[in-house]
């Protein structure tokens, strides 16, 4: 009974400081970056609001007309952290000049992002850009609460391998104990990459002190099954047609007293995917409200420009057993299928991988050292970091959160 007891206090404990300790993220961020931005979203039904404008004003949600003021929205944590990509970027360019020697070069082989089919795609509509990978999986703080932090990392690929993973841009912070509503989440990140790939970024280069542009645009997303078919809106591997690359519709077998999704090899390979058709499908499941071949709806990054929605997601490679168990083993297994085509568009395995997302978030994750006010924790190491792009160490590779 004791413990019992004792359990229920430390769950309403952590769950009474939460909404707290966002608020005291909010002000703590206020002295970290100048930049960043406070984006709300409704307390009912998650939808997008806006942009932090003065504590007393009203925020409506467009969707279900609830009303919150932003105080009331700082308070209960409905509100998000974004931290423009423009400026970052803007401070990366103008430290470390970056050209574009290295993804001119003549390599043999497949050796990075550049020497695959998405990027020589970008080369030839763009003759001035930089590319983004990014990622964001959720993160659990705690082993014993749900509370869990979303970053959205991205680096940028035009960056020489040896220095892209000390370049890591933290470019939004969800945090709390549901998993994000990507369309809220992403929607000001899909926006500045419309901005980015339209009008494109202006820096000051450092070394012949001239104004330069260059077009941006987001070319890779490195997430893991859990995120994947959140930002593809898609069905997960565990439903009918849950593969993200083709149209195997999978089987539903017995296993124990439940049921799993195995992906048999088929004497013919299932028709891939594509963007454009997968677009086609978002459209028509949205407007009818049902999943069409395991499309739920209309992704929530489909207006990312240049990018990919199937091609430019890279195949969850590195989890497999360790993080899902054997259940998940068999789409792994099928997924394997397509890792050659993902090469073939996305370049060298090395570079597609998750590994400086996983060791940048296991870094935010060591800062927590006790679980209370986890956000003040985190953010005053943050503060401590004290630029927009970090200097991490491979020290980090040690992803405490996989444990
Ligand atoms: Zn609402
Ligand atoms: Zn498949």
């Amino acid at each position: 009974m004791e413990d019992l007891l004792k359990l229920l206090r430390l769950c309403s404990c952590d769950a009474a400081s939460i909404p707290r300790s966002k608020y005291m993220l909010e002000k703590a961020f206020e002295h970290f970056v100048d930049k960043s931005e406070y984006h709300h979203y409704c307390g009912f039904c998650s939808s997008y609001i806006g942009k932090s404008m003065s504590k007393d004003s009203e925020l409506k949600c467009q969707i279900c007309s609830s009303t919150q003021t932003v105080r009331q929205s700082l308070e209960l944590g409905n509100f998000f952290i974004y931290i423009p990509l423009k400026d970052q970027l803007k401070a990366l360019l103008e430290n470390e000049p970056i050209t574009n020697d290295y993804t001119e070069q003549t390599r043999d082989g497949i050796t990075d992002i550049s020497d695959g089919k998405l990027y020589k795609y970008l080369k030839s509509v763009s003759n001035s850009f930089f590319s983004l990978s990014f990622n964001c999986d959720g993160v659990p703080v705690f082993q014993s609460s749900k509370f869990s932090i979303w970053p959205l990392l991205c680096s940028v690929n035009e960056v020489p391998p040896e220095g892209r993973d000390k370049n890591v841009i933290l470019c939004a912070l969800w945090f709390g104990s549901s998993k994000p509503l990507m369309a809220s989440f992403l929607k000001p990140f899909v926006e500045e990459c419309k901005s980015l790939g339209q009008t494109g970024l202006q820096w000051q280069d450092p070394v012949e002190h001239t104004v330069k542009t260059a077009k941006v645009y987001a070319l890779c997303s490195i997430c893991d099954a859990v995120a994947r078919p959140l930002l593809q809106n898609f069905k997960q591997f565990n439903g009918e047609y849950g593969c993200v690359y083709c149209l195997h519709t999978g089987v539903q077998v017995r296993k124990g007293n439940g049921t799993v999704r195995v992906y048999p090899c088929l004497e013919e390979m299932p028709d891939l995917r594509d963007h454009d058709t997968t677009v086609k499908i978002g459209e028509i499941a949205k407007s009818n409200k049902r999943t069409v071949l395991g499309i739920k709806g209309q992704s929530p990054i489909v207006d990312l420009p240049n990018f990919d929605l199937i091609n430019g997601m890279v195949p969850d490679y590195m989890h497999f057993q360790s993080l899902y168990g054997e259940d998940q083993m068999t789409y792994n297994m099928h997924a394997l299928l397509h890792l050659a085509k993902s090469v073939e568009n996305l370049g060298a395995l090395w570079a597609q991988s998750a590994f400086m997302f996983e060791s940048y978030n296991g870094y935010l994750l060591k800062q927590v050292k006790s679980s209370n006010a986890v956000s003040q924790q985190l953010c005053k190491e943050l503060h401590g970091l004290g630029h927009y792009h970090t200097s991490l160490r491979p020290a980090y590779l040690m992803m405490s959160h996989l444990k």
